[in-house]
């Protein structure tokens, strides 16, 4: 869409959430001139990377009425991407010389350095002085043409203001999925969400099962070998017949899904393997969440694709009063945040105009058609993996924005690979120096 040239407005802007996204769409915002609040309920920034060593008392968080805990970070974490290509576009992942000894160097740094880097990050582009902190959004709803956005903050002081625009910034690897095992219910063992895992203790000497095999899969049945008897990891991306021992251990095999749990203790796994075991961690993923928002039934989330949304970000009915940051995943996480921000930061300025609402819908249901064609479930509507080129470029072609580098794409292609293939080793042994090297000059170039 080409820029707009007439209109120019300055809105008042809410943010809810200011954790990767949030932070950056509050700058982007602040940049086009909005007057910015950031709602976040916690008492500092960087959301997910805010580790505690806390977790919630229901260990599958099933609970409608617990008291949540944010972050689902573990103790052990290091990011699963390179950090040249992880950052900012702006404001890259690197050590910088005001950086002390205490700082984490390594090309895949641990939690603590992701979490030290936003805090930077909100210092350098002074974010904090717009962040309402221990303040949470309980209701957000269109009040005519703006929004009423309702707060409540820890000394249960309750505020309800009017926005112009409201970006939904919360994150969404809060509220668990928890895989369905047939016969789970009469199974005597305990179950937890990886959510809620931090450390491995409480599986010393155990029989445990993991189910899925994706990053967190992968890093916690790893983290749980080092003290527990036998771990499993069953994943419906293996073939039936699966059984091996992986490579680097000798008490971590890898099967397909489970078949049931019984009543005797014991786990069938479709491979015909039966196991006695003591606890399942589920790493299986999350649902995306919004309890504070009231679209009148207009945006729903069904079975994970929330919808209807052009491009991931603006409900068509809505737009551009209502957009979501963030939501898409398999991809450069931080630096589609700041394409989308900017997005929505300029669209709100009316420097770039949205289509019609009409010609949105039309796209969302091409695209809803699209990935029914392709056999792909609803749950996969957010999922970008090889299209993510595709939109990334494409909006930062909204905003004149350059195309993202090579080497960053061909990074996280190489990244996806490793972490595929050699997932107990990705993280040290790499053979993509040349990109690496590539980054760093150009971070030079730009003096960042
Ligand atoms: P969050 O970081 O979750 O921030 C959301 C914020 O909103 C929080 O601060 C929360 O308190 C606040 N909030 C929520 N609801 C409300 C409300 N109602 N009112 C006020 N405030 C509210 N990505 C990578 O790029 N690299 C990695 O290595 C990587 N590793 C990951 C490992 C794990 C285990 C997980 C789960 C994810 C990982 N990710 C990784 C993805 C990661 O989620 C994103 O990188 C990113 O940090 C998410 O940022 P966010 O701002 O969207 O959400």
């Amino acid at each position: 869409m080409a820029p707009a040239q007439s209109k120019i407005n300055s809105l008042h802007v809410a943010v809810i959430g200011a954790g990767a996204a949030g932070l950056v769409a509050a700058r982007e915002l602040r940049r086009e001139n909005h007057s910015v609040v950031v709602f976040e309920r916690d008492s500092k920034v960087g959301g997910l990377w805010v580790y505690t060593p806390e977790s919630e008392l229901d260990p599958l968080s099933l609970d409608p009425n617990r008291t949540v805990v944010h972050s689902s970070v573990y103790d052990s974490l290091r990011t699963n991407l390179p950090r040249e290509c992880m950052g900012y576009r702006d404001y890259p992942f690197v050590t910088r010389p005001e950086h002390d000894e205490s700082r984490d160097s390594r090309r895949y740094p641990s939690h603590r350095e992701v979490l030290a880097y936003l805090e930077d990050f909100a210092r350098e582009f002074k974010l904090v002085e717009m962040v309402r902190f221990n303040t949470e959004v309980v209701l957000a709803e269109p009040d005519g043409s703006k929004w009423r956005v309702q707060s409540k903050n820890s000394e249960g002081t309750s505020k309800d203001e009017i926005f112009d625009a409201v970006v939904v910034c919360n994150g969404h690897y809060t509220e668990p999925r928890v895989a369905h095992v047939p016969g789970i219910d009469s199974w005597p063992g305990k179950q937890i969400h990886s959510h809620n895992y931090r450390v491995p203790d409480q599986f010393k000497d155990q029989v445990v099962v993991v189910i899925g095999n994706f990053a967190s899969g992968a890093d916690i049945s790893r983290d749980i070998m080092a003290v527990a008897k036998e771990v499993h990891i069953a994943s419906r991306s293996n073939p039936s017949k699966t059984y091996k021992q992986l490579p680097g251990s000798d008490n971590l095999w890898l099967h397909p899904m489970i078949e049931n749990a019984r009543e005797d203790g014991s786990i069938v796994f479709e491979n015909g393997k039966v196991v006695q075991a003591d606890t399942i961690v589920h790493c299986s993923g999350y649902k995306y969440y919004f309890p504070f928002l009231n679209t009148n039934g207009y945006i729903t989330v069904e079975d994970n694709c929330v919808g209807p949304l052009y491009k991931h970000v603006f409900p068509p009915a809505l737009a551009p009063g209502l957009s979501f940051i963030g939501l898409p995943w398999m991809t450069l996480q931080f630096f589609m945040f700041e394409l989308q921000s900017k997005w929505v930061a300029a669209v709100l300025t009316g420097r770039v105009t949205l289509p019609s609402e009409e010609k949105m819908m039309e796209e969302v249901t091409a695209y809803y058609a699209m990935r029914d064609t392709y056999g792909l479930p609803k749950r996969y509507t957010h999922k970008l993996g090889a299209n993510q080129i595709q939109y990334l470029d494409w909006i930062a072609e909204q905003v004149g924005a350059p195309p993202g580098e090579e080497w960053r794409y061909q990074e996280i292609e190489g990244g996806y690979f490793r972490l595929a293939t050699q997932s107990d080793t990705f993280r040290d042994k790499w053979d993509d120096d040349h990109l690496m090297v590539e980054a760093y000059e150009d971070f030079l170039r730009q003096k960042l």
